[in-house]
């Protein structure tokens, strides 16, 4: 498997992150996709990385934090550039009331046009916001991407796989209370599935209200399994190339 989007840097990792690196390892979790929610975390990201040379990079600002977007972000990146596989996370939060919205469509416009000059697919954060996000791709011509942590519906999700995109199932789909999301993932093509844990949040329900880590993305992997009525191993490899042909990993 691969972790399409886990936040490794967190401080909560600080205390056990090489024993929580090792029980990744033993749950099969082969490599990670590390988002960015500040470009100021991309050295941290980086010093990481050296370490474990199956962590890829994304850089980008999160919607939340948009209005923390500076000149300095736009060198960040281009500091960077070599070393990345991706732009964000990026999108829009409706939910959070952290950032207006103006500034947050603003930076996410400015985000999709850096992936597109840089040839990157773009991890895209939507929460309560799938009208305007799926405007501003469209607007923006993005055809690579994904969405990461999807709580949207099947018809959302169509619309967002028609423009080239992924869509990434997390902790969230394996809630008890989480019938109608199920149902969705159950009419999205597997070939446009990913999965990740967005850890250190959103513990699958298992450890639900505990600190998330890769490990646990099993759960999320056996219950797309059930849904599909089909094997672990058999959605653990879909997933894992799919992750690899958007990212274009070479593992
Ligand atoms: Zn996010
Ligand atoms: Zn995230």
């Amino acid at each position: 498997m691969i972790d399409s989007h886990a936040h490794l840097i967190w401080e909560s990792f600080e205390a056990d992150r090489k024993a929580m690196m090792s029980r990744a390892e033993e749950a099969g979790v082969k490599a990670f996709i590390h988002p960015c929610v500040h470009t100021r975390d991309l050295p941290q990201m980086q010093d990481l990385q050296k370490q474990y040379n199956n962590i890829f990079l994304s850089a980008g600002v999160h919607p939340c934090h948009a209005h923390e977007w500076t000149e300095n972000c736009q060198t960040d990146i281009n500091h960077f550039r070599g070393k990345l596989f991706a732009i964000g996370e990026t999108g829009l939060d409706y939910f959070h009331k952290d950032c207006p919205i103006e500034t947050q469509k603003q930076v996410f416009i400015k985000q999709c046009q850096i992936a597109k000059k840089l040839n990157l697919p773009l991890i895209v954060h939507c929460r309560d916001a799938f009208e305007d996000t799926l405007q501003i791709l469209r607007q923006e011509n993005i055809s690579a991407g994904v969405m990461h942590c999807y709580t949207g519906n099947a018809e959302y999700a169509h619309k967002f796989i028609e423009l080239g995109f992924y869509i990434s199932f997390s902790g969230c789909l394996t809630f008890k209370s989480a019938h109608e999301l199920r149902e969705s993932a159950q009419n999205i093509p597997l070939k446009n599935t990913l999965i990740e844990t967005d850890c250190p949040f959103l513990a699958p329900q298992k450890h639900r209200g505990k600190r998330n880590e890769p490990s646990f993305i099993s759960e999320v992997c056996q219950t797309l399994a059930d849904i599909h009525q089909k094997d672990f191993a058999q959605i653990a490899e879909i997933t894992e190339e799919n992750t690899k042909n958007l990212f274009v990993l070479q593992t």
